[in-house]
């Protein structure tokens, strides 16, 4: 099963991506992932993203889609996958539902986790990651319990640059202009499942979870 998680940089795809990872047993595609790993490696792909990914922008869909072909095209993902951060642009989605389908494949589902402007704003600025294990935490929400170090594995706690406030800002406007005409896309095939994700994270979690039952029983079942 193919699925992609769409919402606003802040509506907690990537913490609800991992969870339906888990649930479903299934590998978790971070494009933004890619993009860090690129970096922090200091390739020359990565070296040309660290511009865009420092001023909140998006970086070039060639790159992206690149990355993301050939994360796909490894064994892992050949039953499937959770998509985190891609597809941004109409055109990345649309290169997707090409390749898959060259593979007599498709998307299944996507799901778009609906946050309100003013709240993803708040949650942003206040975000926290773990440098080691990637946990995120928050200032205010969800505090770890010795400051600037995490519960899970005492890693060092960093704020990514893109998450200071005027990259914020720049992000927003960015997932508003390019990638929500995505969820109308998908709307149009049929395949979107809006959530309301301005809910606490397990039941975001419950709310996606029991919106896909339908359509996947016998993963559900098999994972529980
Ligand atoms: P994320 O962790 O998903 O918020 O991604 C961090 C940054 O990586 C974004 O602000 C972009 O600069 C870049 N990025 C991630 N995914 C994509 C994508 N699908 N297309 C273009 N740029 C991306």
């Amino acid at each position: 099963m193919y699925i992609v998680v769409l919402g606003a940089p802040g509506a907690g795809k990537g913490t609800q991506a991992d969870i339906l990872c888990r649930k479903l047993n299934l590998p978790h595609v971070a494009s933004g992932d890619l993009f860090r790993q690129a970096l922090e490696k200091k390739t020359e792909l990565g070296l040309l993203a660290k511009s865009y990914m420092e001023r909140g922008e998006l970086g070039p869909s060639e790159i992206a889609i690149n990355m993301i072909l050939e994360r796909i095209g490894l064994a892992d993902c050949a039953s499937g996958c959770v998509f985190d951060g891609f597809p941004r642009t109409l055109e990345q989605a649309e290169a997707l539902d090409k390749a898959l389908m060259e593979e007599g494949k498709s998307i299944d589902k996507s799901v778009y986790i609906r946050v309100p402007q003013e709240e993803l704003i708040k949650r942003l600025s206040g975000r926290w990651i773990c440098r080691n294990c990637q946990t995120p935490y928050h200032l205010v929400a969800a505090p770890p319990r010795v400051a600037g170090k995490c519960d899970k594995c005492g890693g060092e706690l960093y704020q990514r640059t893109d998450d200071k406030e005027e990259t914020v800002i720049e992000r927003l406007k960015v997932f508003f202009e390019q990638t929500l005409p995505i969820v109308d896309y998908y709307k149009k095939q049929g395949k979107l499942i809006e959530i309301n994700g301005n809910l606490g994270i397990q039941d975001v979690a419950e709310e996606i979870i029991s919106a896909l039952k339908p359509f996947m029983i016998a993963d559900v079942k098999n994972s529980d």
